[in-house]
């Protein structure tokens, strides 16, 4: 195969931080173990040798929990057996999702040789992040986290910024973007706090509501659009996805593909599932000790997972939005009492595409003409 990206998580859902928000915490009801433990030498071994020997180009991309508290040990071990299983001119991509609190010196070096790009989870400014990413004792995180945020800028280690909304954070958006803007931090990313797997939405202290979401959408488009017109361009990856959607890009996330794809998540004892989201039992398609990829992806493709992720909401057919939005996140879909489906956010999802298209053509337009 071309290219293969692995997303695998060291350590599991180990964490040394305890977010009120945490998905992890949801997920791992469904599994057999609170968690999978940390993944062996042996396992990273396998897994390595197996992608380079399978594919032309391999991404590895590594998050957790805290994937960090695999130590630099382990990180070590995969750069160096990466290395030694690389074929000439195989191209190998290294990206790693952190929540900054354990970056040292050494580590950023680390990440530096080896050229990883990291994302760095920040919740907006210090009273709006601790709010809800905190220690096991209840104190806040941001301190840590930006302590960290200094030595990756301070070496020119690529990062972004990965902000979680909750109503709070949306109805806030404005003074996070600027703060954002003011620490230099000129890529980011929002995404939408998930409430727990079986819960009605809307109803935790952290949830975020259609309504909200799409004031936020709306503001954060205003902000970001003056600032690429004055010529001060801030990435911000949903809305980079969309412009490049329109000028006949391909979306990088497959939350904007229309459908789900295989994300090939590699659990700690290696085993495989489909999405991050899902990581139960059932969906799970392997191991990589016993199977190739190929053979993974062909399992998944018959999984009870993606026979489930077909079912979208029934409105996306004859929907104007559909080519931009491809209707969303399958995770976001809620069954109905009749079977059908919905996105919780479609209304959000409407609202802001009718905002800011004409917009959003524009600029389009713009690059089209090298006007920027
Ligand atoms: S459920 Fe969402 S995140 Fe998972 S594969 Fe589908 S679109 Fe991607
Ligand atoms: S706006 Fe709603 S109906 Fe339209 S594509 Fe998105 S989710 Fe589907």
């Amino acid at each position: 195969m071309d290219q293969l990206q692995l997303l695998i998580k060291p350590v599991s859902a180990a964490c040394n931080l305890r977010c009120r928000y945490c998905f992890y915490l949801d997920e791992s009801k469904y599994w057999k173990n609170t968690d999978f433990g940390m993944m062996d030498l042996e396992t990273a071994g396998c897994l390595i040798r197996r992608a380079l020997e399978e594919a032309e180009e391999c991404t590895f991309a590594f998050q957790g929990g805290e994937p960090m508290l695999a130590g630099l040990s382990f990180f070590r071990f995969f750069t160096e057996k990466a290395e030694e299983y690389r074929k000439p001119g195989q191209r190998v991509f290294y990206t790693l999702q952190t929540n900054g609190t354990l970056l040292t010196k050494e580590w950023v070096e680390f990440f530096k040789k080896w050229r990883f790009l990291l994302g760095v989870s920040l919740d907006g400014t210090r009273k709006l992040h601790d709010e809800n990413r905190t220690d096991a004792s209840g104190n806040g995180s941001f301190s840590g986290v930006f302590k960290g945020i200094r030595l990756l800028q301070e070496a020119a280690v690529p990062f972004h910024i990965l902000c979680v909304l909750t109503n709070d954070h949306a109805e806030r958006i404005q003074s996070i973007y600027r703060f954002f803007q003011n620490k230099g931090l000129q890529r980011q990313q929002y995404i939408p706090c998930l409430d727990p797997i079986d819960a009605k939405r809307g109803k935790m202290s952290y949830s975020l509501t259609g309504e909200k979401y799409a004031q936020a959408l709306k503001t954060l488009f205003d902000l970001w659009y003056a600032d690429v017109l004055g010529g001060n361009p801030v990435y911000i990856r949903q809305f980079d996805n969309y412009l490049s959607m329109l000028l006949g890009g391909q979306p990088e996330a497959c939350t904007m593909y229309g459908r789900c794809t295989m994300q090939n998540i590699v659990e700690a004892d290696g085993s495989v599932y489909p999405c991050d989201f899902y990581v139960q039992e059932k969906y799970c398609v392997g191991n990589v000790k016993e199977d190739s990829f190929l053979d993974l992806a062909k399992k998944a493709q018959g999984s009870s997972f993606f026979e489930k992720a077909e079912k979208r909401d029934i409105r996306c057919g004859d929907c104007r939005w559909y080519p931009l939005c491809r209707g969303g996140c399958r995770r976001d879909c809620d069954e109905m009492a009749d079977g059908s489906f919905r996105n919780y956010y479609c209304e959000a999802y409407q609202e802001f595409f009718g905002y800011a298209i004409r917009r959003m053509e524009m600029l389009a337009a713009r690059i089209e003409r090298r006007q920027f």
